[in-house]
This record gives structure tokens, C-alpha cells and sequence, in this order.
């Protein structure tokens, strides 16, 4: 399976000089998403996880099939004012802006094994914060999948002590 095949690159989005990689030609291909979520699921099986993480809102697009058939639980991270009960919460910078995100205190538990899915590795900034709260609820990381990685923005150095899968390199 060539998983670039079905990835669409838009110039000029969000906001200028932004190359997005958007992923809906793929995940839209039944083929192409079972592949994808079939290679993500053998690494996460691998690492022994109990917990699958997606950070809002393309990480729950990835995540929860990748839970499902791993047989493991989801948690959601989400971003400000989306979870109902008490969060932990987590500030970093983006490629293009700032974000926080939040998880349900109670979502973890220590010794939890947890791998975070998301669709996309950039700057680190996110999965950074994502890795931030399981540690912060005394979880243990096992790996980090991602579908692509925009290799030139170095994300990997801020995640150099962990496990990673990625199906693409750009
Ligand atoms: P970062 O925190 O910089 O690693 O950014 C990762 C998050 O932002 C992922 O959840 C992606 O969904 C999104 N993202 C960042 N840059 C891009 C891009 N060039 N194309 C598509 N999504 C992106």
C-alpha cells in the first residue's frame, strides 16, 4: 500500500506559507484507512498498550479504530471547555498558533499503558502536551503512531525518549 498516494497537499491552509496534508482521500478509501489502521493497531499491539490517546480532533479519527480493534480504551484530549468533569490541563505552541489541551483527571491510571495517535507529526507541540498529561496522571507512554511526518520541522526532537511509528515522511 503507497498511503502517499491518497494524501492530498493544500498550499495556503489554513493561513499562508502552511503546506496541509490532508488526509480525507485516505481515510475515505476503505482499503487504504484498513491498511493504516491495521499498521498502527501491530505497533500499539507491540508495545503492549491497554489505553489509546487522540489529541482533538484528527487524533480521534486515528485513535479510536486503532482502540477498537487493539481491544484497548479511549481517551480523549480535547481542547478548552469540551470535557465535562475535572481536567488536567496542558499550554504549547503549534505550527500555526497556540492551543491548550485537557484530559479527564480520572482518564489514566497509574501504570496505565498508553500509546498517543494522531494524524500528523509537525512541530511536536502537541503530542508533547499529550505525552505532558499522561505523565502528569502517572501513565506510562509505550509509543506515539502517526500517519505523516513533515520531517523538516524536527517534531522528533521533543519526543527523542519514545517509541515511534509513522506510515509517511514528508
Ligand atoms: P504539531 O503540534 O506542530 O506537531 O502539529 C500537529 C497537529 O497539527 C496535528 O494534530 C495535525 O493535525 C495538525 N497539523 C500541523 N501541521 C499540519 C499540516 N501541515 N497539515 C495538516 N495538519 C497539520
Amino acid at each position: 500500500m503507497k498511503f502517499e498516494d491518497y494524501i492530498k497537499n493544500v498550499p495556503d491552509f489554513p493561513i499562508e506559507g502552511i503546506q496541509f496534508k490532508d488526509i480525507t482521500p485516505l481515510i475515505g478509501n476503505p482499503d487504504a484507512f484498513k491498511a493504516a489502521i491495521d499498521e498502527l493497531t501491530a505497533f500499539a499491539k507491540e508495545k503492549g498498550a491497554n489505553i489509546v490517546i487522540g489529541p482533538d480532533a484528527r487524533g480521534f479519527i486515528i485513535g479510536c479504530p486503532v482502540a477498537y480493534a487493539l481491544n484497548a480504551g479511549f481517551v480523549p484530549v480535547r481542547k478548552p471547555g469540551k470535557l465535562p468533569r475535572e481536567v488536567l490541563t496542558y499550554d504549547y505552541s503549534l505550527e500555526y498558533g497556540t492551543n491548550t489541551l485537557c484530559m479527564h483527571k480520572d482518564a489514566i491510571k497509574p501504570g496505565d499503558k498508553v500509546v498517543i495517535m494522531d494524524d500528523l507529526l509537525a512541530t511536536g507541540g502537541t503530542v508533547e502536551a499529550t505525552v505532558k498529561l499522561v505523565e502528569e496522571a502517572k501513565g506510562e507512554v509505550v509509543g506515539l503512531g502517526f500517519m505523516i511526518e513533515l520531517v523538516d520541522l524536527k517534531g522528533r526532537d521533543k519526543i527523542k525518549d519514545y517509541d515511534v511509528k509513522v506510515l509517511m515522511k514528508f
